[in-house]
């Protein structure tokens, strides 16, 4: 069997993506392969934050990987990075106890970050309001992508730049493996060979080995997410992360007092029952996108999330905002939902089919932030075992 290609990547969203770059950089010949015209899952539908100050200590290593491989992207070709740092603004004592707790914890991991006091976040961003802001914790170094547009642009700079030959329209519907390595299958009776394969569905379970994520404990979230009419000339910098993502985000799970704050909250709030956190990101076009809820389904059983917006969700949401930021208009120009998928035990889905075919994919709410850093990491194992 002649092969085509050293490596062939199922999957054009974020993790697919970096995989084939990380691949490319090793001097590897790589084809990338969407069964969508343009890559349209969970890649396009988040916020674009690049966030390692939210994740664990395993998750923020590759996360600042991420950041440097951005930049150093971003340094050559416009693929939307703006830097421009988050901040999480905490607005009561508990949640000020936390994002002093993780500074120390930033600090003794070299990651820089910085406590603002309740008027320098008022100042640095505006309509903030003061019945709501205690104090601030800033991460200078994070960035932020528009995620309607970055995988695009990333893909097109890896064709011109890298030699990557990307196939779109193009469903994988089987894998066989032989002595020599891979033919993939498509939907239109085409066939593929390369060295390795590997699997990067995001939650589609269905094509490829659906028995296996369907006995997996692969779990799909359903996100709903808003977006403002453009703000004037109002400016938003960077990602604004608040309270209930202080309660939230798995970081803060590694402060001394996180578990005592957590145990004195309501269990019955519609936060809770919505899994509500409240995050602001401003887009290129100056709107403000909003989010999100998170609802959960087995992975055999995602459609039971349905496919309606639920508005009593919206609304919560927006009522949960404006006591937040009083932004100069809440107007909503888009809604939407994205899924993701997740494991519940691990952090990612890793599972090897045989010395040739890699699935990865369950990276959850993690994967604009950890990828870029996850997949070259993942990819020198591959390679190298
Ligand atoms: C609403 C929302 C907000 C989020 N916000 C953030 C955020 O701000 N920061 C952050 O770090 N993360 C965020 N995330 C998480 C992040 O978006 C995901 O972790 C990430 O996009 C997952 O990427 P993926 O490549 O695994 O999956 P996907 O983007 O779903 O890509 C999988 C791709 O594989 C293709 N595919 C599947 N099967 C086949 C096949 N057989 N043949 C060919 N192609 C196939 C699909 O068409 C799809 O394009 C958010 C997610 C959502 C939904």
């Amino acid at each position: 069997m002649k092969t085509d290609y050293d490596l062939i990547v199922v999957g054009g969203g974020v993790l697919g993506t970096y995989h084939a770059y990380h691949a490319l950089e090793m001097g590897l010949r790589v084809a990338l392969i969407e069964k969508d015209k343009m890559p349209q899952g969970a890649t396009i539908q988040n916020f674009g934050q690049v966030v390692p100050s939210g994740m664990d200590s395993k998750w923020q290593a590759y996360g600042r990987e991420s950041l440097t491989i951005y930049k150093d992207i971003q340094s050559k070709f416009d693929i939307s990075v703006r830097q421009n740092g988050s901040v999480y603004v905490a607005s009561n004592d508990e949640e000020v106890q936390l994002i002093e707790e993780l500074r120390q914890i930033n600090a003794a991991n070299a990651y820089e970050s910085h406590l603002l006091t309740q008027q320098q976040c008022l100042d640095k961003y505006p309509g903030l309001r003061s019945d709501y802001v205690k104090a601030g914790l800033f991460f200078p170094e994070e960035v932020t992508v528009e995620p309607r547009t970055m995988i695009y642009k990333l893909q097109e700079y890896m064709i011109r730049e890298m030699g990557l030959k990307l196939l779109l329209n193009t469903t994988i519907v089987h894998c066989e493996s032989s002595l020599e390595g891979v033919v993939v299958s498509t939907a239109a009776n085409e066939a593929f060979a390369a060295a390795k394969v590997l699997i990067c569905n995001g939650n589609q379970f269905k094509i490829l080995y659906p028995e296996l994520f369907n006995e997996s404990d692969l779990e799909v979230s359903k996100l709903q997410m808003l977006q403002t009419k453009p703000q004037g000339n109002y400016v938003l910098p960077g990602s604004v992360l608040t309270g209930l993502s202080i309660r939230r985000y798995e970081a803060f799970y590694e402060c001394p007092s996180f578990k005592a704050i957590k145990a004195k909250e309501e269990p019955n709030s519609l936060e809770k029952k919505w899994g509500v956190h409240i995050l602001f990101k401003q887009a290129a076009d100056g709107s403000v996108i909003l989010g999100d809820s998170h609802q959960y389904a087995d992975a055999r059983n995602q459609e039971d999330l349905g496919f309606d917006l639920d508005m009593d969700i919206d609304n919560f949401m927006i009522s949960e905002a404006r006591k937040i930021i009083d932004l100069p208009n809440y107007e909503i120009q888009n809604r939407w939902y994205g899924r993701y998928s997740q494991c519940k035990t691990t952090d990612i889905f890793e599972k090897t089919i045989d010395a040739n075919i890699h699935i990865i994919t369950g990276i959850g709410g993690k994967g604009m932030t950890g990828s870029a850093g996850f997949s070259k990491a993942n990819i020198i194992k591959i390679f190298n075992t």
